[in-house]
């Protein structure tokens, strides 16, 4: 199924009032960049946002460096690719994203209900139910499943009494928000410091096309000022010495106690935690809404299997898969917190590549079957990549676009027609595709013609069958076709 087109046209929609106001989560990792494609808003993503500008350091009014991303992160230099359309991080205010994926949503004919309250809720073994609070009044619904996105002070896990394990930096406060400021010259991570000093920093981020920049300011908990326009502007001379800069129409502002914490569980009976009410990171790394984007990925077609029919238990695999991933994604925002804290050294290792999530993956999991007596490199479980095929008319089609939509797809390399029976058995959930060398006269019907590149990157032989589920993750790779139909059974193929 491919997504309505008319789903994305703007209109004259405007953001609810509840969307973020902050720009908060403004840096999108790589993977996420590759989620909002497979949700069909990666282009209002990149025609709102930025790459990342490069970082420059002050002393009082001198310039001291300038470094890009990745040089700051430690990294080699990085180009799109065939395999990688999005390899760098995306500068996005928050506030934008929020309105993008309500735009979406609406398109979609689904609407968020901003300024209702859940106040409550019981569990059976059949359902939940919830009560709701609006304008006063309350609603009482019933429901299969409770999906816990509330946030990390969230109403939900407290209301189970699930833990919340970890730690905070309670000796630290960090100010942050977004401001209008006169004086600032150039498209830069600005780090303002009266004398070089890393750890006594003021940054400012140019938030593209808002003429707004996020400030970002870390202290001792017994310096932290009000969260006011004036201590904002005290602290900036103060710190930086610079009297010539200009702040005002302060967009949003908190002072933000930093905590690195997580549950033990992400599935309770026929609740499901997901996002900051699963897990909060520093801000170190931009990873936090990357990670909550990945949950939510991972989960929303596992219910919607399972609402349809699918086996239960395909909700266990979704903190199997996803409980490690944000414990290594937390254990990296710490490791970074603390590098923040302290002047970065030039010795230390590089985290790019870890930032991007473009490595994380589900090996090994519930939900992936290897079959292969010697795997290739690609293996089940990891990311699926993009490549570049030709269709049976000679249109370029790139692998993201066919993944695109709720449905599995299958990769079949080798002799035209070895994976489309698999299409005509389950139409509703699998679109399968059969990829052979451009040395084959004809790919057959609906076939795909790869130069060798796609091939060489899942490292297929000439019967290698891929099934690539909704979330883009390999989940099974085999060269026997049974294996292929075991694995569509357990999850919902009748
Ligand atoms: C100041 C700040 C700076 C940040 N900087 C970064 C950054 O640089 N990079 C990064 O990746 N991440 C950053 N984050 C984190 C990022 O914003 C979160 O990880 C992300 O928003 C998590 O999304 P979420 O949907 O899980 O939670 P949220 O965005 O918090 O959304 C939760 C929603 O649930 C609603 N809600 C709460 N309780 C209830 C209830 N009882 N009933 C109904 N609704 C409820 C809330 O109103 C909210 O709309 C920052 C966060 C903050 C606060």
């Amino acid at each position: 199924m491919s997504w309505p087109a008319a789903a994305c046209a703007a209109g004259s929609w405007s953001a609810p009032a509840g969307c973020s106001r902050g720009s908060r989560g403004k840096g999108l990792q790589p993977r996420t960049l590759e989620v909002f494609d497979d949700l069909g808003v990666i282009d209002e993503v990149l025609a709102s946002g930025t790459e990342f500008p490069p970082f420059r350091l002050y002393a009082g009014h001198d310039v001291v460096w300038e470094r890009t991303l990745l040089q700051m992160l430690g990294a080699d230099p990085i180009e799109p690719s065939p395999q990688t359309p999005y390899p760098l991080p995306w500068l996005l205010p928050q506030w934008r994203t929020d309105e993008m994926l309500c735009r979406r949503l609406a398109g979609l004919g689904v609407e968020v209900e901003f300024g209702t309250e859940l106040a409550g809720f019981r569990t059976s073994d059949d359902g939940v139910t919830a009560t709701l609070t609006r304008d006063g009044s309350v609603e009482v619904i019933r429901a299969d499943y409770l999906g816990g996105c509330d946030g990390g002070r969230s109403t939900v896990r407290k209301h189970l009494g699930v833990g919340f394990e970890g730690q905070t930096f309670d000796t630290e406060r960090t100010l942050v928000g977004d401001v209008r400021v006169d004086g600032l010259d150039g498209f830069f991570c600005h780090l303002l410091t009266r004398d070089g000093d890393l750890a006594n920093r003021f940054s400012f981020w140019n938030l593209p096309r808002t003429g707004y920049y996020r400030f970002v300011a870390s202290m001792a908990a017994h310096e932290a000022p009000e969260p006011t326009l004036a201590a904002l502007r005290d602290l900036l001379v103060t710190r930086t010495g610079r009297t010539d800069l200009r702040l005002h129409d302060l967009r949003s502002i908190a002072l933000h106690e930093v905590h690195a914490r997580m549950v033990q569980q992400f599935r309770i009976g026929r609740v499901l935690l997901a996002g900051d009410a699963a897990h909060v990171h520093s801000s170190a790394g931009g990873q936090g809404l990357n990670v909550s984007v990945q949950d939510a990925y991972n989960l929303g077609w596992k219910l919607a299997a399972v609402l349809g029919g699918a086996p239960e238990q395909l909700l266990d695999s979704y903190e199997a898969e996803r409980f490690p991933a944000a414990a290594a994604v937390l254990g990296l925002s710490t490791a970074l917190h603390r590098h923040y804290f302290a002047p970065p050294s030039e010795s230390d290792p590089g985290t790019g590549p870890a930032l991007t999530q473009l490595g994380l993956g589900y090996r090994g999991g519930p939900l992936t079957d290897e079959g292969r007596a010697a795997p290739g490199a690609l293996q089940a479980g990891d990311r699926a990549p993009d490549g570049l095929v030709r269709t049976a008319d000679g249109a370029t089609l790139r692998l993201f676009d066919l993944f695109r939509g709720p449905q599995f797809t299958l990769l079949g390399f080798g002799r035209p027609g070895a994976a489309e029976p698999f299409e005509r058995r389950y139409p509703a959930l699998v679109r399968a595709r059969t990829v052979t060398s451009s040395t084959v006269t004809s790919p057959g019907p609906g076939g795909l013609v790869d130069d060798g590149r796609v091939k060489a990157t899942y490292d297929a032989t000439e019967k290698t069958l891929f099934l690539i589920r909704p979330d883009g993750y390999v989940g099974a790779v085999s060269e026997s076709p049974d294996a292929i139909h075991t694995y569509l059974r357990r999850v919902g193929a009748r």
